[in-house]
């Protein structure tokens, strides 16, 4: 998920793997470290934090001598950031070195494996795992091409992992599946790394490597091996961006990227844990009888992933019949909460560190209930206080305003849903079988809402709305909570007044608001209230406003009769479609700010992780 970055050549190693790292800091990390293999050694420096650590322990790279290494920065998923678990690792014997981006879903196995073979491990990371496979074969055969391949055919789950031998020090070999690695060609000297930028400076020759790509390179060499360990040969593209162009992926702002990173990043969350047709949460201890004493269920959080929490409600509700209760945590923790061991408390933070929730989450369990986290930073503050976690492994996030964070948590739920209601025996096989269906596919429907078609589509309704002063996003059922987030995207960062409404409640007060060219989005994807939700997209229009809506495509020409600018999602699970229909609405809320002149990326007067009360 963070930064490799691996160089051959005549120059000394070191410095040129801390410069190449200090390029990917952007993607963020915990902890860094470089491994350089001279003199029959593999020569290890790391540390956690900031990478000024690891340079001022290796004196600006001085202090470690050799011309092939391999570096890396950690964003910890398996494991606390700590010296030990961070990168590189080296296999039991000494004889192997590995940098990992990614996860090794099926790690437990392999390490229960390893470990009955002898060998031994110092970390609590998956990566280790690398490390003594590729050794364990290599042991065998002494011959590391062999022993790599062997080992990745045992490797289920996500990974870019560059690779040193003690005993061959002039050649690496890199491989790559679902985590991105490039291959940079110098003259004399080679490059692997998960970005551009870190070797942009070094040479403008790269190649895009292709998922179960294979590359054994030397100084002067390069064979590429593509899944099937075919030779083949690989194209050098010339990279003619800038260096923070390159940071972003090409992309002008992170939080489009991010955007775009939402298939995958719900993939991350989601493969890893379906087993053979069920959902399986290794890492959470809720046992039938404890769920079959629960009286209610508070999900509580602050900003997006309260939203999360109030989309929880229809889907846990649903799926597992026990009332739930979304609570902004700033509120929860004065409110004198009814909790006990009856109630169970999700607590939801991208960061793990935001001061009220971890607040509400202390409060929580000093009332006696049990605690389970939704998290994306591992061993944050959030992260260690709970009593259950699950991790939502969305990669870091840079954009202030979140995306790929909200859509990772709100698979997790998904999951929680499915694993719960199975405990409880609360869903029917094929409803379960269904749902389950659905979010194995889920990554790919989100892919289809940000097609270019879909994008260009955006771009030119933001054209028509940038200039509005009020907006209303109104929806009902689990559509209203996606209005609640798509609502705040666009005052975060288009800094438009916003408000989201329960469709059915806007007679209630706000139509009064309504006038000659407002801005009502409408989300109608709830099959069995679309005509509701009509009814008040009418009302609204009659008023003046000017409605965008969001439907699915069922109801593409149905909603054409009362809206005519439509944008459409795929249709999945009911329960799921929010995954589908929050995109049109980040999409939307990015494009008017693009045209407003914002800074996208770090709206005025808000932080990323909000660390005071
Ligand atoms: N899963 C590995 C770990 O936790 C790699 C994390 C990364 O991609 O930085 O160490």
């Amino acid at each position: 998920m963070c930064g490799i970055v691996g160089y051959i050549g005549q120059q000394q190693a070191a410095p040129i793997l801390l410069d190449g790292l200090s390029k990917l800091e952007y993607r963020g990390y915990d902890s860094a470290g470089i491994c350089v293999a001279s003199d029959g050694a593999l020569k290890v420096a790391k540390a956690k934090g900031r990478l000024a650590n690891l340079s001022s322990l290796i004196d600006g790279g001085k202090a470690v001598e050799g011309t092939v290494g391999i570096g890396h920065t950690r964003w910890a998923t398996h494991g606390a950031p700590s010296d030990t678990n961070s990168h590189p690792h080296v296999a039991a014997e000494g004889r192997i070195a590995v940098v990992h981006n990614g996860i090794i879903e099926n790690y437990l196995k392999l390490r229960e494996m390893l470990s009955r073979r002898g060998k031994t491990f110092r970390s609590e990371t998956d990566t280790e795992v690398i490390a003594n496979l590729v050794e364990y074969y290599y042991d065998k055969s002494k011959d590391m091409l062999d022993a790599v391949r062997k080992a990745v055919a045992r490797m289920e789950g996500s990974y870019a992992v560059a690779i040193l031998c003690v005993d061959q020090p002039d050649i690496m070999i890199a491989v790559k599946k679902d985590s991105p690695l490039i291959f940079g060609f110098g003259e004399g000297e080679n490059f692997v790394a998960s970005d551009v930028p870190a070797i942009l400076r070094y040479t403008r020759k790269v190649c895009y490597l292709n998922d179960g790509d294979m590359v054994v390179f030397t100084k002067d060499h390069a064979d590429f091996y593509d899944s099937l360990g075919d030779k083949v040969v690989r194209q050098a593209e010339t990279v003619d961006w800038d260096l923070s162009a390159a940071e972003k992926g090409g992309y002008d702002h992170f939080m489009i990227k991010e955007i775009h990173e939402q298939p995958k990043a719900i993939r991350g969350t989601i493969s890893p844990r379906i087993k053979d047709g069920e959902v399986v949460l290794d890492d959470i201890h809720l046992t039938k009888d404890y769920l079959s004493q629960l009286r209610r269920v508070y999900v509580v959080a602050c900003g997006s992933a309260y939203y999360v929490g109030c989309l929880a409600k229809y889907i846990l509700e649903k799926t597992c019949r026990l009332p739930v209760e979304p609570v902004l945590a700033s509120e929860f923790r004065y409110s004198e909460p009814v909790l006990g061991e009856d109630t169970l408390v999700i607590i939801i933070s991208q960061s793990g560190e935001t001061a009220d929730t971890l607040a509400a989450l202390k409060e929580a369990k000093r009332c006696g209930a049990r605690t389970l986290a939704i998290v994306n930073v591992v061993g944050s503050a959030i992260a260690k206080a709970a009593d259950d976690l699950i991790y939502t492994w969305a990669g870091p996030e840079i954009a202030v305003a979140t995306t790929k964070a909200f859509s990772t948590q709100l698979s997790v739920i998904y999951l929680l849903a499915l694993y719960i209601s199975r405990l409880l025996g609360t869903l029917p096989r094929q409803e379960y079988n269904a749902i389950l269906h659905e979010l194995e596919h889920l990554d790919q429907k989100v892919a289809l809402c940000i097609t270019d078609d879909n994008l260009s589509k955006l771009r030119y309704y933001a054209e028509q709305y940038y200039k509005v002063h009020d907006a209303f996003f109104i929806g009902r059922n689990v559509d209203s909570a996606v209005c609640l987030e798509g609502s705040l995207k666009l005052k975060e960062i288009a800094y438009i007044h916003s408000e989201a409404y329960a469709a059915g409640e806007l007679k209630h007060g706000p139509i009064s608001l309504i006038e000659e060219g407002t801005l009502v989005v409408a989300v109608a994807t709830v099959a069995e209230l679309f005509d509701k939700t009509m009814s008040n997209v009418k009302e609204v229009k009659a008023r003046g406003a000017d409605v965008f809506g969001v439907t699915t495509e069922r109801f593409a020409d149905e909603i054409k009769k009362t809206v005519s600018s439509v944008v459409t999602v795929p249709e999945t699970h009911p329960l799921l479609q929010p995954s589908l229909s929050i995109i049109p609405l980040q999409l939307l809320a990015y494009y008017i700010a693009l045209m407003r002149n914002c800074d996208i990326d770090k709206p005025r007067n808000l932080a990323k992780s909000v660390t005071v009360e």
